[in-house]
């Protein structure tokens, strides 16, 4: 319901936006542009580029702005994926409205395409101001094709990624002060408005103000490092009031530690264990420059979260049944998980799938989790690269899992792991026959 309703709020801007264009165009003081000459409709379909490069840019905000109101509905890795893809296709629209702009009043004024870009950024207000922002852009887009991504550490990219703010700032001037559709259209100006307050409200609220609020209600504090394997070290974090921060099993937060070394940087991770009101506790695997320096954190550092995110939770399993398939640190969410659906009385059946023995993450609770619900959890633990193991041993593929859960019936699935073994385990289970809806996954990367 709340899905159709965010989407029908979607496409209703896009239909009053289409409408005030439209209008614009056809009630135009040099005549209907819509239908008449090819210059008119060059320079009508160039500022409709313009405007839906634009809307688009706003949508992208609140796709990765952590909005509340939208993330709760989708998810943030769904958000995530789609904000991908519009940003690949943004460049499109971006490149389509300097180009037909510029050919449409080329065409009019009889000058070339290129004396009438140095005209536009020479004499146009803010027009050269946009120029820089558009080339900023399209630099930030590339850079976030996966070929190139993938060789820079993600700091340098997430810097090169936020100069998309100053592009905004720089593009923004230039629609009110030359875009016609504003200048000779007031109600259209005002909505234009509207739709940037709003964005950029809700992204200051939701990024900003929210977080420091609650972290001067809450005031998170560090209350113990606890390590739990070679290179895995779980984090308590406790703090007043915490009855009423409200997480659910399964949920993620951005962290941001206050101390030295650590204050410039948020980073995601998971509750790993059952909420209870009075604490919180993550559990971080040293991957990276971020990570790695876990450990050394001292209790009493203060924490500001931004939170809690995301709809991996046990409000998914509409299934009597729950198999629950975790590789590596993938265990975070779906340890707290596993124990809030045997609450509420569903069979669980917990795959964990690691190289070694000594990489299992949380051994000692896992068993004893079984301990207390005896018939309700079946756990089993699969290692890939230990001969001497007595369990199950070799990689975790379709076959193994059809052999492991013979009956898919009845039966939700959690995913969580390395993100190649999340796509082969999602691919096994629809060829097994899950329906995709039964399939529920959270992905460590944004
Ligand atoms: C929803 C979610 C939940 C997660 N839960 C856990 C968890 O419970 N335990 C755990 O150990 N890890 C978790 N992670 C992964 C964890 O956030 C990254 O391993 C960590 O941020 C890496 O930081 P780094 O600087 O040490 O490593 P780097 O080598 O700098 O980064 C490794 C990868 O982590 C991702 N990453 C790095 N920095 C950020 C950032 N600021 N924001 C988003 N992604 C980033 C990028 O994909 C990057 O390629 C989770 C990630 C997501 C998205």
């Amino acid at each position: 319901m709340k899905k159709a309703g965010l989407l029908i709020l979607l496409a209703a801007q896009l239909v009053i936006i289409l409408a005030f264009w439209a209008w614009n165009h056809m009630n135009h003081a040099m005549g209907n542009q819509l239908t008449g000459e090819a210059v008119g409709q060059l320079l009508a379909y160039g500022r409709l580029a313009g405007l839906l490069a634009a809307f688009a840019i706003l949508l992208q905000l609140i796709l990765t702005g952590r909005v509340k109101w939208v993330e709760s509905v989708f998810g943030l890795d769904r958000l995530s994926r789609l904000h991908h893809i519009l940003g690949f296709s943004l460049v499109l629209l971006l490149v389509m409205h300097p180009v037909l702009v510029t050919i449409g009043h080329a065409k009019q004024s009889d000058s070339g395409i290129i004396a009438q870009f140095v005209d536009f950024c020479k004499n146009w207000e803010d027009v050269l101001a946009a120029a820089v922002g558009l080339g900023l852009m399209i630099f930030a887009i590339i850079v976030s094709i996966a070929i190139i991504r993938k060789h820079l550490r993600y700091e340098t990219w997430h810097i090169i990624h936020m100069t998309f703010y100053i592009s905004i700032a720089l593009a923004f001037g230039h629609q009110l002060a030359v875009g016609s559709d504003f200048t000779g259209n007031r109600y259209f100006a005002g909505y234009w408005y509207a739709l940037y307050i709003i964005t950029f409200g809700n992204l200051i609220y939701y990024r900003i103000i929210r977080p420091l609020w609650k972290f001067n209600r809450h005031r998170f504090t560090v209350t113990g490092i606890v390590t739990e394997s070679a290179d895995v070290t779980s984090v308590h974090i406790g703090g007043r009031e915490m009855a009423s921060f409200k997480i659910k099993a399964g949920q993620f937060m951005m962290l941001r530690f206050l101390a030295k070394g650590f204050r410039w940087q948020s980073h995601p991770f998971s509750m790993s264990c059952l909420p209870d009101g009075k604490h919180l506790r993550v559990t971080i695997k040293q991957l990276g420059d971020f990570t790695r320096k876990i450990p050394d954190l001292n209790p009493g550092t203060k924490v500001i979260i931004d939170g809690p995110h995301g709809i991996f939770t046990a409000r998914k399993c509409l299934s009597p049944n729950a198999v629950m398939i975790a590789g590596g640190i993938g265990i975070t969410p779906i340890r707290s998980l596993a124990e809030e659906l045997l609450q509420a009385g569903r069979n669980v059946h917990l795959i964990y799938s690691n190289r070694t023995r000594e990489s299992i993450v949380f051994r000692r609770e896992l068993d004893e989790l079984a301990a207390a619900f005896p018939g309700k959890i079946k756990l089993t633990y699969v290692i890939s690269e230990d001969p001497a193991w007595q369990g199950e041993r070799g990689r975790l593929d379709r076959d193994k899992t059809a052999r492991l859960v013979p009956d898919t019936k009845e039966c939700d699935f959690y995913l969580c792991g390395p993100p190649p073994m999340m796509k082969s385990m999602r691919l096994s289970l629809l060829s097994l026959g899950v329906r995709s809806g039964k399939i529920h996954y959270e992905r460590f990367s944004l």
